[in-house]
């Protein structure tokens, strides 16, 4: 079975968090992703408790959605760490442009924070005593950038790639965008790459890439066949991360929180065009059925079983 090598930790993290990615060198460390705010305290003692007396030297972000920089403020407070992020968002995290960063239309929440340089594609890395490169992977998000390691055929891809599919096209399900062709023009090149094992943003480490690749251009070519289905998709997804973030909220509120919150809006003006309460009923039915949430006559509730995850390490075997 092919392996990780030991320098390289992989704390995988449950719902509302990316995993973060800790690449080991004799005397620092460097951090990939940072999580969600609300789980930032448990970040900061995961990585404390891995990074065996190093210093941890930087924090690079694959791209800057709420679950992959949530945590970037309290790991610098902690440790210290320089902050990278990805040249295309070097505005936005400078004004801290809220619409921008997909916090303020979302209901999601970041903690603020300054950056120290940026990454562009092409740029390299000594990590963990090997080479990696940046590369450009738009799509799920137009800035995100994912780190190859040819010497040693890792990819750490972020959101572009997981074991089962990639993140939301927010780009195009908001209408601002193609993400769907920019996906796959990012899956080609993304093909070409020599990778053994894909450290993804979600879900454990794997080693079965062409099989992942083959199941995200299958999501690709539903999505262009079915475009609703690409907007349930989102609307799921972001739902689904609101809910374990607020645990439970009440049957009656729910049409006007999605009436007001500016991503489901503008999702159902696009493909569903329903009125508020049917959206409602039918998103939680949808949820209920996939077993994500619970209800009762008042409230709706998130199920114990998909309670975030605790951090469980993958370091070595992949
Ligand atoms: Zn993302």
């Amino acid at each position: 079975m092919t392996r990780l090598p030991d320098e390289i930790v992989v704390l995988e993290r449950g719902w509302l968090s990316s995993n973060n990615v800790l690449l080991l060198d004799p005397d620092t460390a460097t951090l990939i992703d940072s999580g969600y705010v609300a789980h930032a305290p448990q970040t900061v003692a995961l990585v404390r408790a891995q990074l065996g007396g190093r210093s941890l030297a930087r924090l690079i972000n694959t791209h800057c959605h709420s679950d992959h920089m949530g945590g970037n403020a309290a790991i610098r407070r902690a440790f210290g760490a320089d902050i990278i992020i990805p040249s295309g968002y070097a505005p936005t995290i400078e004004a801290w442009d809220e619409v921008g960063l997909q916090l303020a239309g979302s209901g999601q929440r970041a903690e603020r924070f300054g950056f120290d340089a940026v990454a562009d594609a092409g740029d390299r890395f000594q990590l963990a005593g090997l080479e990696w490169e940046a590369l450009s992977a738009p799509g799920h998000d137009r800035h995100a950038l994912i780190f190859h390691c040819a010497e040693r055929r890792i990819l750490i891809s972020g959101d572009a790639l997981w074991a089962n599919g990639f993140g939301a096209m927010f780009d195009s399900v908001l209408g601002v965008g193609d993400a769907l062709a920019e996906t796959r023009k990012t899956l080609d090149r993304i093909a070409l790459l020599a990778v053994d094992i894909v450290i993804p943003g979600h879900g454990a480490p794997f080693t079965d890439f062409a099989a992942a690749l083959e199941r995200a251009y299958k999501r690709i070519e539903a999505f262009e066949e079915d475009p609703v289905r690409m907007g349930k998709n989102a609307l799921r997804a972001c739902f689904t991360f609101a809910m374990i973030e607020h645990q439970s909220m009440a049957r009656k509120s729910l049409p006007d929180y999605l009436a007001a919150t500016d991503l489901y809006r503008t999702l159902n003006e696009r493909y569903f065009r329903l009125p508020y309460d049917v959206l409602a009923q039918q998103l939680v039915a949808d949820l209920v059925r996939a077993g994500v949430l619970e209800q009762d006559d008042d409230r709706v509730r998130v199920r114990p079983s998909s309670a975030p995850a605790r951090g469980a390490v993958f370091a070595g075997n992949a």
